[in-house]
Formats: C-alpha cells, structure tokens, sequence
C-alpha cells in the first residue's frame, strides 16, 4: 500500500510519463535517428523534474520490447513502420511505465486501434477482487473482435518502489489464473496487438543495450569494480543502458557483463516477424475501479 504522500509522487511521474509520451509521439517520423529521439525523451523526463526509471525503448515492427539505441548508433526510423515508444518515469522511485504506437502507413492503424481499445478494456474489467484472468480475458477478447491475436507471453505487470516488475502479471489473454488484483496495488496494464496469422508469441533476440544488476557484488580489478560502484549507486534495481555510462568505461563494462555483474535484457521479437503494436498506462488499484496515472 501506498500512503497518501507516496501516491502524490505516483500522480507526479504519471504526469510527466503521459506529457512525455505525447511529446515522444510527435516526434516520431520516418529518417528520425533513433538515438537522438531516445536521448530527447531521457532529457524531456529530467527537464520536467522526474528520472527515467529506465532507458527509453524504440521498438520497431516485429520487435515487441526491450531495444535502446546504444551510443554512436546511426539507425534511423524507417518509412512504413510501426514505431512503439515505451518510457518510465521514476520520482524518488515511485515509478510510472507508459507507452505508445505511432503508425507511419495506414495498414498498421487497426494493429494501433486494437492495443488502445484492448488497454480501455483492461482498465475498465480492473478493481480490487478481479481474477488477473478476467482482466486478461477482456483484453483478449477486445483484440479479437479487431480480427487480430494478442502476444500470449507479453504481460502487464505489478509495479514497486525501484522496481518494475514485482512478480505479479496481468496476461494478454484469458486462462485459469486465480490470482486476484488487490487495493492498493500499482501496476502497468500493456496489451501487444499482432495479425491473426502470426503465431503471437514474441521470442529471444540479440541484447537490446538494457541492462540490469544481476550480481550484488564488486569485482576485483579497479576499473571494473569502481564502474560497479557507480552502477550500484546510480541504477541498483532499475534497468539501465551501457549509453548512460562514461565512453571510457566501455571496456571495464564489457568485463562486467561477461562476468555476469550486469546481464542484458533480450530484444523480444514475434516469432512470426509480424509487425507489433502495443499501448500501455499506469493504474493504481482502488475499491472499484483503478486511478488511471499516465491517461
Ligand atoms: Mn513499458
Ligand atoms: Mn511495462
């Protein structure tokens, strides 16, 4: 539970998650480099007085989740694609998780249309006492009145103070879950929309340059372990990206990862290679419904 001062706080990334969002949306068009857009949307968040919660995500067509442009790269957003921009705002680690589809060609509009009815949906099957299943379920069923397929294995999640994902999931699809939603809990509610005839499931790629902490612990040599200090002391339970660190330390980094101090999150990608769309919000449970905090 949060108390009254904690949810104050909520309201505030929530607000600066959704401004940023419609920002980013704007600024999304075909030759745009994707780090320039990455590094706006980082700067856009600390300029309203808010801290990313983790690096910005540029997803783009099949990719469903988990890429940032690492430093130096050139990649531009291509012309006829579906672009998702998934931004965290944390304030004093009070996080808020929001996301958004741009469609840069008319076919993807219906993919867009689905993830925002299906998220309106979600939303509204939300309140203290509902089966994570319902909720689901509701999704789910939204997505296929489009004719489309919800990814099966992309979830919502619980949220916690520093922490993303506090092991509660609210599914993209029906199912037997019992697992029941309480008052006063935080969680993102994100339904992934792809075509009927993709298998909806998103699989492992390559590292998308998002990294976590996953050995509390220093390494030996200085370089490594006073990179480690840094990366303890500025991120600790938060995502993070290698573009956030100092140029110099990238050979110190990369001993870190391979001695399995930091592990990269994988780039989910449908298994299919059918384009994706995704919408997300903030939404703090109440008695009978939810506050909605990055609307
Ligand atoms: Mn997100
Ligand atoms: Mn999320």
């Amino acid at each position: 539970m949060f108390d009254e001062e904690e949810v104050e706080k909520l309201r505030l990334a929530g607000r600066i998650a959704s401004e940023v969002r419609r920002w980013a949306a704007g600024r999304v068009r075909p030759g745009k480099p994707l780090l320039e857009l990455c590094e706006e949307v980082e700067g856009e968040i600390r300029r309203r007085g808010g801290e990313p919660a983790f690096p910005c995500n540029i997803d783009i067509n099949e990719v469903g989740a988990h890429y940032t442009p690492p430093s130096g790269e050139q990649a531009t957003i291509p012309e006829n694609s579906i672009v998702k921009v998934d931004l965290g705002v944390h304030v004093e680690g009070y996080i808020a998780d929001t996301a958004v589809s741009v469609c840069l060609s008319p076919e993807y509009e219906i993919l867009r249309k689905a993830a925002e009815e299906a998220l309106k949906a979600g939303i509204q099957a939300m309140r203290a006492g509902v089966r994570v299943s319902e909720v689901g379920f509701a999704i789910q069923k939204t997505i296929e009145g489009f004719g489309l397929k919800p990814i099966r294995n992309l979830t919502g999640h619980s949220i916690g103070r520093y922490l993303i994902h506090t092991g509660k999931h609210i599914p993209n699809v029906g199912g037997m879950d019992g697992l029941r939603v309480e008052e006063g809990e935080l969680y993102a509610i994100e339904p992934f929309v792809t075509l009927r005839s993709a298998a909806g499931e998103v699989v492992g790629g390559p590292c998308g340059n998002i990294y976590r902490v996953s050995k509390r612990k220093l390494p030996k040599e200085r370089e490594e372990r006073r990179l480690m200090e840094e990366i303890l002391e500025r991120f600790s339970t938060l995502p993070f990206t290698s573009r956030w660190l100092k140029e110099a330390s990238s050979q110190a980094f990369k001993e870190l990862v391979r001695g399995k101090y930091v592990s990269c999150y994988p780039m989910l990608v449908e298994r299919t290679g059918k384009p994706v769309a995704q919408a997300e919000h903030t939404v703090l449970v109440l008695k009978d419904g939810v506050e909605v905090l990055t609307e």
